[in-house]
C-alpha cells in the first residue's frame, strides 16, 4: 500500500480490506480534490470533538442534560427556558456549549488552507473555522462569540461579558443572550439563502462531522448540482447512500489527506 493514505482505523470491522476500501476512497476524493474545484465545505459537531469539545446533542450531552436539570437539551437551550429561567439556561450553556480556548484542528486547517474558491456552511457555533483561517464562513446556528441585550438591543463580544452565571448589560442592566439559534426559533433567513446559493454553484460538496440529522440546516445537501458530493464522518449515516463518496473515520485524519 506504499504511496496510499495512512488511516489508522476503521469502525465497520477490523479486516483488512476495510482501512483498504477507505484508503481507495481517499485517494478518490484527493484525486478529485488536485484540479481545486469550487468547494462548499458543511461542517458540524464531529469536526471539532478533536479541539475538545463534545457534542452536546450527542448521548453524553442528552445524558448530562437529563441528569443535571431533569430535562431534555432541546428544552435546556431554548428560547423559552433563556426567558424563563435565564439561570438554568446559562448554567448548561457555560459548562457545555461555550470553549473559548479551544483550538482549530487538523480538520479546519486542512480546509483554511484549501486552495480552491471554497466557503464554509458550518452548523457549529464555536467559530474554530475562522480561528483557522477560513474566510467565507456562514454560521447556519450563530455563534458563542457574540451577545446582544434583550432590553436595549447592544451588542458585545464573549471577552466583554462575564463567562458565568446571567450575564448583564453593562449599559442598562438587562439580560444578554447569546447570538446563537436556540431551539424553537428560526435560523436566520440570509444566512440560509446565501448557503443555498453556495451549495448549488459548487462544483463539489464535502459535509464533515454530521450525521445530517438537525434540519433545516441538513435540507441543503439536496440543493447541490455539482459534480461530486462527498461525507466525512466518524460514523455511517443514514444519508451515506445520497453521497457519491462516504468515507468513515476521523475528519482531522482524513481532510488533510485529501486537501494537502
Ligand atoms: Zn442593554
Amino acid at each position: 500500500m506504499e504511496g496510499q493514505p495512512r488511516l489508522p482505523f476503521c469502525f465497520f470491522a477490523m479486516l483488512e480490506f476495510c482501512s483498504m476500501e477507505i484508503s481507495s476512497l481517499v485517494t478518490s476524493l484527493r484525486n478529485t480534490m488536485s484540479s481545486h474545484p469550487r468547494t462548499a465545505f458543511l461542517t458540524g459537531a464531529g469536526i471539532s470533538t478533536a479541539s475538545g469539545i463534545p457534542d452536546f446533542r450527542g448521548k453524553e450531552g442528552i445524558a448530562y442534560a437529563s441528569r443535571h436539570y431533569g430535562m431534555r437539551y432541546e428544552s435546556l437551550i431554548s428560547h423559552s427556558t433563556l426567558m424563563s429561567k435565564p439561570e438554568v439556561f446559562y448554567d448548561f450553556y457555560w459548562s457545555r456549549m461555550v470553549y473559548p480556548n479551544a483550538k482549530p484542528n487538523a480538520a479546519h486547517l486542512a480546509i483554511a488552507a484549501y486552495r480552491g474558491e471554497n466557503a464554509v456552511l458550518t452548523q457549529n457555533i464555536d467559530g474554530l473555522h475562522q480561528k483557522a483561517g477560513s474566510k467565507n464562513v456562514i454560521e447556519l446556528h450563530g455563534t458563542t462569540a457574540k451577545y446582544s441585550c434583550l432590553s436595549c438591543g447592544r451588542s458585545y463580544s464573549l471577552s466583554e461579558i462575564r463567562h458565568d452565571g446571567v450575564p448583564h448589560c453593562p449599559s442598562c442592566g438587562g439580560v444578554l443572550r447569546p447570538d446563537v439559534v436556540l431551539y424553537e426559533e428560526p435560523l436566520d433567513y440570509s444566512a440560509l439563502e446565501a448557503a443555498r446559493d453556495i451549495i448549488s454553484s459548487a462544483e463539489v460538496l464535502i459535509v464533515v462531522g454530521t450525521s445530517l440529522n438537525v434540519y433545516p440546516a441538513a435540507g441543503l445537501i439536496y440543493e447541490f448540482r455539482g459534480r461530486t458530493k462527498a461525507i466525512v464522518n466518524l460514523e455511517a449515516t443514514p444519508l451515506d447512500s445520497y453521497f457519491d463518496l462516504a468515507i468513515h473515520g476521523p475528519a482531522e485524519e482524513i481532510l488533510p489527506e485529501v486537501l494537502g
